[in-house]
């Protein structure tokens, strides 16, 4: 059997293996699946060299960071899911409410081993951090939901995808295998945990003191199998066109799976083998590759070398100096947060794209890109706006909060781009005209889709 490999796996502490305990134990965070899942093949190789079980925990909490009942439907969903495929493979599955790192202390008196995935997020590091400190037996992260490990694209916060793409190109034929799956050998569907019942997302979710003030979206239901299926049916009518047709905000020439792919319910890499291995033409696999493989690990590089990702500060200087030095310039309209958060502005194509995020929980990458630029436009100050735009792309995006979101925001602002030519407001940040998307695209019927929803 391949072997998972070595970079993925770091130790978190020094503990030994408490090879007298019960299980080992896999705290599932981030990689919320349990198929090609890295983190899971490798607490299961070790139970199995253990001679133990394994336990998959998660924590389930009312106030996670941003998210709203959008984003705990569509997780829950997955997690049902998950649930319900771990039995198949004789592995318990143990849902707690809870803080992350209460949940898992409670648990790791039986674990020889604890095996966690890994996330980017200052949060999530400080939570692994955590359970690494306080647990008595080894900990161990493993990095499922990238291609390749981000330390072993870089050790420094790259300046744009030209500087990263060879960078990471050079690992691909080591990390671009598909996993296989095997074990555990002992079952530990026996074993007595307390925890809420798994099998029903709307049950939880009732139940759940979360904020509500962003409903679910009938457009995308979570889970594994969901995703596949949206992959099989992208790669099968859709990948040959992505090259010539996925700008075009019309005609939908897009995967869908970046929902999928925050919470792990889909790995990077199932996708990009799936890609790599299709009957198309190779220009449109490289695209696609670019976007999830360079543009993705970008984000992720992005979040995990700079612990600003998520404020003005952690904008390039060159950017900001510039729109600050415009900030008093004349905007052509100014409005306020309820305006833009109602879609109610004089730009049609805007107010379309808004209506498109607030009802689907998605965007098409186009229009995400107008949005983010005329939000500065027509914002007092670049620094509110870049409050408003991270705010906006957290609390309606499905894949929001994630490191793509940090990443595009502060795109918007010009990171990972260039200087170009200086104007109003936006100093000499790059800027996007209503007219190019009328030149380039059929955006009246962009605007009739999202009517129609
Ligand atoms: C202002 C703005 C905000 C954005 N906010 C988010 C966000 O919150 N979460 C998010 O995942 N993406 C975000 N993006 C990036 C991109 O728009 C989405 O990833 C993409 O539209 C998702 O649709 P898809 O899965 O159909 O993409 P596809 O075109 O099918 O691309 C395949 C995959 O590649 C990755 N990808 C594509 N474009 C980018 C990109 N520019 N940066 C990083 N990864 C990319 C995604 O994982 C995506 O699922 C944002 C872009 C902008 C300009």
């Amino acid at each position: 059997m391949p072997m998972i490999e070595p970079q993925r796996i770091q130790a978190l502490n020094d503990a030994p293996v408490a090879r007298d305990r019960r299980c080992v134990l896999y705290w599932m965070q981030a990689s919320q699946r349990a198929g090609s899942n890295h983190a899971l093949e490798h607490a299961c190789r070790q139970a199995d060299e253990l001679k133990l079980p394994v336990v998959v925990c998660f924590a389930l909490t009312d106030d996670y960071p941003d998210a709203n009942e959008r984003h705990y439907a569509f997780m829950l969903e997955g997690l049902t899911e998950t649930a319900a495929q771990l039995e198949q493979r004789g592995v318990r599955f143990v849902l707690r409410r809870g803080r992350p790192p209460e949940v898992v202390a409670d648990l790791a008196e039986k674990a020889a081993l604890i095996i966690c995935d890994a996330a980017y997020l200052r949060h999530q590091r400080q939570w692994r951090r955590q359970v690494a400190r306080t647990a008595d037996c080894r900990v161990e992260r493993v990095e499922a939901d990238v291609v390749v490990p981000v330390a072993v694209v870089s050790d420094k916060t790259e300046y744009a995808a030209r500087t990263i793409r060879p960078r990471h190109r050079r690992h691909w034929e080591r990390f671009l295998t598909p996993l296989e799956q095997a074990g555990p050998r002992r079952d530990s569907l026996a074993m007595r945990l307390d925890g809420l019942p798994p099998d029903d997302s709307a049950a939880l979710l009732a139940r759940l003191d979360i904020d509500r003030s962003v409903q679910r979206t009938d457009h995308y239901h979570g889970g594994t199998r969901r995703a596949r299926q949206r992959l099989k049916a992208f790669v099968r009518d859709a990948l040959g066109r992505y090259v010539d047709e996925r700008s075009d905000p019309s005609l939908g020439v897009a995967s869908r799976l970046s929902a999928y792919l925050h919470f792990g319910q889909i790995a990077p890499v199932e996708i990009a083998c799936a890609v790599r291995d299709a009957d198309v033409p190779e220009p449109a696999k490289e695209a696609y590759l670019e976007e999830l493989l360079i543009r993705r690990e970008l984000a992720v590089n992005f979040a995990f070398h700079n612990p600003q990702y998520d404020r003005w500060r952690g904008l390039p200087s060159w950017a900001r100096a510039t729109l600050e030095a415009h900030k008093s310039d004349a905007r052509p309209a100014v409005y306020t947060f309820a305006q833009l958060e109602a879609g109610d502005t004089h730009d049609a194509y805007w107010n379309a794209a808004m209506r498109e995020m607030v009802v689907t929980g998605a965007m098409h990458n186009t229009m995400r890109m107008y949005w983010g630029k005329k939000i500065i436009e027509w914002t007092r100050s670049p620094r509110t706006a870049f409050r408003w735009m991270r705010t906006l792309n957290n609390r309606y995006f499905l894949d929001g909060r994630d490191p793509s979101s940090y990443a595009n925001v502060g795109w918007c602002f010009g990171l990972h781009d260039r200087p170009w030519a200086e104007r109003d407001v936006f100093g000499t940040v790059r800027y996007m005209s209503a007219g190019g998307l009328e030149r380039k695209y059929d955006i009246d019927s962009y605007v009739r889709q999202c009517a129609a929803l």
